[in-house]
């Protein structure tokens, strides 16, 4: 025991107890950050690890903080990917940062539950100042900013961004043709779009089999066709159907494909549809004057979203969503129960982000937002952004030098696709041969990597973001991949 927390003295959040629990866990955290490499970077555990190391329940006495510091270790440690790892190039990156930490730290220390605006005013009135700040440097239209009828919120995740914004289009458009309309409303998006949209569309309860999934082409390194989306709304319109929503991305998550805003944002204004615009990765590199290109023809859109959490700096969770029309969000999602009611609220003086979200509560999580704008500034952001796309570009270099590879879709922002060429071009043997490179390279612990397939091809991942990256780990991870390849290479 720590000699406090005796049984029967339960003090939870005593001032001198917590400054003393906390510095240790600081500490732990900061030697965490300095040893990460010793860990292997994908868990090597088997499932159900955990079961036989733990006791069957909790304990009935109060157990001391060196004790659970010590399971940490031995338990909890072996069982964690290490996503903030400098080897770790799988998926994409989810960044943590000491302005992060310390603004999650704050929000974790007042916890409060920010759902209307009297719950902490400061909770609300900061978040609609750093989205528009945000809004502002991502050079996001004007509609978009919290002084006209739209503004940002802070969801926790892409897909509930787009969750909440398919049930304000769908509830926009129900308002029109009636709520029997249901089964003729109709969705959009390419086969590469996030699986969060089908996901959405099921809770939304849209029908199906009016879900269209637009298939893409290498020809247009998977980016949608703005003429095969008007074919095939041509269609849906021909027999009665009604286009009500579609989603574009900027940095697909297979392979970084941008989707051409303008074209299919015009397509979608023509036609009476919700347009939005999941940049939930490449959003982040938009702050960058000579990357906000990628996002131009937002402003054909009805809502953009990017994820701080993803390569801004932000701790996980912080999903940054703009709409123009703030009213469609309410009107799905608002309710006001007696308990709830208060004087600014019912004077409409205030926004109540409860009413632009799926739950009621929500966190402070603008704080940690903030932090990351002040304490770097949009320079150090730049900077950060543009070192890992350079350190991607010495990543492809690298592959592009072994004949043995193949880069296989033109690298735009920090993803590279590459793959291992299969021996006298026979593509079954294409795809066993890298997924089993695939498992080789991450059983080793070294570095982690992910996988996708296009055009029914195995590809590899190696998305740079990580914040402690540095070119020396991208050159050893590539030695790792050459490494491994030469062995599976020598059995075949
Ligand atoms: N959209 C894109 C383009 C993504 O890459 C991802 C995740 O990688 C998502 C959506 C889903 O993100 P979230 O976990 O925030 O829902």
């Amino acid at each position: 025991m720590d000699g406090y927390n005796r049984d029967g003295d339960l003090k939870p959040m005593d001032a001198e107890q917590f400054r003393e629990h906390a510095h240790k866990m600081v500490d732990f955290i900061a030697d965490y950050y300095k040893t990460i490499e010793n860990f292997p970077v994908l868990s090597q555990v088997q499932p159900g690890y955990l079961r036989n190391m733990l006791p069957d329940s909790a304990p009935n006495h109060p157990e001391s903080l060196d004790d659970i510091f010590n399971d940490v270790q031995a338990k909890i440690l072996p069982g964690v990917t290490h996503w903030q790892s400098p080897n770790y190039f799988a998926y994409y990156p989810s960044n943590s940062s000491i302005a992060g930490f310390l603004g999650e730290m704050l929000s974790a220390g007042l916890n409060i539950v920010g759902f209307s605006w009297i719950t902490s005013p400061a909770a609300t009135e900061l978040e609609m100042i750093v989205l528009d700040w945000l809004a502002k440097l991502l050079k996001l239209p004007d509609e978009f900013l919290s002084a006209g009828q739209g503004g940002g919120v802070i969801q926790g995740t892409a897909s509930e961004a787009v969750l909440v914004v398919l049930l304000a289009a769908r509830d926009k458009v129900l308002r029109r043709l009636g709520k029997n309309a249901l089964e003729k409303i109709v969705v959009y998006a390419s086969d590469q779009t996030h699986s969060a949209i089908q996901k959405a569309c099921q809770i939304a309860g849209i029908h199906p089999e009016n879900c269209r999934v637009i298939k893409t082409e290498s020809s247009t390194n998977y980016a949608l066709s703005p003429d095969i989306l008007c074919e095939a709304i041509a269609h849906d319109v021909a027999i009665g159907l009604v286009p009500f929503f579609l989603c574009a991305t900027v940095g697909t998550t297979s392979s970084t494909a941008v989707d051409p805003l303008l074209a299919l944002g015009k397509i979608a204004k023509s036609n009476g549809m919700w347009f939005h615009v999941d940049a939930a990765y490449a959003g982040s590199a938009c702050i960058c004057p000579e990357y906000r290109q990628y996002i131009d023809g937002v402003e054909e859109a009805d809502s953009f979203n990017m994820n701080a959490h993803k390569w801004f700096l932000t701790n996980f969770d912080c999903s940054a969503l703009w709409v123009k029309d703030r009213t469609a969000l309410v009107q799905s999602l608002s309710t006001n129960p007696e308990f709830l009611k208060n004087k600014a609220s019912q004077a409409n003086m205030v926004v109540d982000y409860k009413d632009w979200q799926i739950p009621l509560g929500r966190r402070f999580r603008s704080l940690k937002l903030w932090m990351v704008l002040r304490l770097y500034g949009i320079e150090n952001l730049q900077c950060y952004i543009r070192n890992h796309i350079k350190l991607a570009e010495h990543f492809e270099g690298l592959v592009a030098q072994d004949p043995r590879f193949e880069v296989v879709t033109p690298r735009i922002f920090s993803l590279v696709c590459f793959r291992l060429l299969p021996p006298r071009n026979n593509e079954d043997n294409g795809n066993k041969l890298n997924n089993d490179l695939l498992e080789a390279i991450n059983s080793t612990g070294k570095i982690f990597i992910s996988h996708t397939v296009l055009s029914g091809k195995y590809i590899l991942r190696f998305a740079v973001g990580a914040p402690l990256t540095e070119e020396r780990h991208v050159t050893a991870a590539w030695k790792v991949l050459q490494d491994e390849a030469s062995v599976l290479l020598g059995r075949l």
